[in-house]
């Protein structure tokens, strides 16, 4: 702990899962005091990363600790990425190395979905809550465990993959070498998918008119539902339900106090939050559905990298 003369220490986060990487300045509550995004340089992680820290650094002298978020499998243990297929170029064994030798700081890497969980846990919709489940939507569907407080990474590392539990035993192939995932109809580019397949049922829909023009995108089908469309609305429904039936297994599995749901695709927000719980309602063990809280996540873009500073505040070795 600092002492009352001392002000307390400042985190940074930086978050390397997107197209952009987003960095942020944390203080010690978890407050953003600063932000810096650009576009994500794929082959020269570790060097961006330094140069955004640096910059942080010149904003405050009290940086303690750097925490980045990556779209990969991290070995807590050894500072290792062992798996990334979205960016590959972080697979080597002396990213952590180079980090800290290029900023001076203690450095922790976690997985994207760990971090923004824990962001969630400490700071945001899942605050207050002593075990959650986080789930991720967007152009993928990722998941994480906080039990008592800590991730829990499971025996290999790959607990919390949310986005394959199988909701369709008959259903389409996925990546991961399964069929009917729930990935394969709820993230954002299967939501556009399967719009585009059912829209020659329903020539009225506006999401027709757009779709002469240009691609649509899952947010394009949730301004048209929240406009009131009724084709894009049954979609989002849909796709509600088709989240629910997975958050139910989840709900009988754990008996878990909260779920926090993240992601772009939870935009939506209530029109996807509805069907959602309904579905989960229905198809899970009643007490334990009733003692589940089920919310919407609300750290938004920045629940990765405020988690991971959060994550690099809780892992300093006691004094
Ligand atoms: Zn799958």
């Amino acid at each position: 702990m600092s002492s009352p003369t001392q002000p307390a220490a400042d985190y940074i986060g930086v978050d390397v899962s997107g197209v952009t990487l987003r960095a942020a300045l944390v203080a010690h509550d978890g407050r953003v005091t600063e932000r810096r995004e650009a576009a994500l340089e794929r082959d020269n992680v570790a060097v961006q990363v330094a140069r955004v820290a640096a910059e942080l650094r010149d904003v405050s002298p009290r940086v303690a600790a750097l925490g980045v978020g990556i779209p990969g499998l991290v070995n807590r243990e050894t500072d290792c990425v062992i798996v990334s297929a979205d960016l590959p170029s972080v697979v080597r064994s002396d990213l952590h190395a180079e980090l800290r030798r290029a900023t001076g700081l203690r450095v922790e890497l976690e997985n994207d979905a760990n971090a923004a969980a824990y962001g969630e846990y400490s700071v945001g919709a899942g605050c207050g809550s002593r075990n959650m489940f986080y789930v991720t939507i967007g152009s993928g569907i990722g998941g994480a465990l906080i039990l008592d407080g800590r991730v829990w990474l499971g025996t290999s590392g790959f607990a919390g993959e949310f986005g394959h539990i199988t909701i369709d035993p008959e259903g389409n192939e996925c990546s991961c070498g399964n069929t009917g995932c729930l990935e394969t109809y709820a993230s954002a580019p299967n939501i556009v998918r399967r719009t585009h397949d059912r829209l020659f049922r329903d020539g009225t829909s506006s999401l027709s008119r757009l779709s002469m023009n240009r691609d649509f995108t899952a947010a394009d089908i949730a301004r048209e539902a929240r406009n009131g469309d009724d084709f894009a609305l049954l979609m989002i429904e849909r796709t509600g339900r088709f989240i629910g039936t997975a958050v139910a297994a989840v709900i009988n599995l754990l008996n878990i106090e909260c779920i926090v749901m993240g992601g772009g695709v939870m935009e939506a927000g209530d029109l996807i939050l509805d069907p959602i719980i309904r579905e989960a309602g229905r198809r899970s063990f009643q007490p334990s559905f009733e003692s589940a809280k089920i919310v919407t996540a609300t750290l938004g873009g920045d629940a990765v990298s405020v988690g991971a500073a959060l994550l690099a505040r809780d892992s300093a070795a006691p004094a």
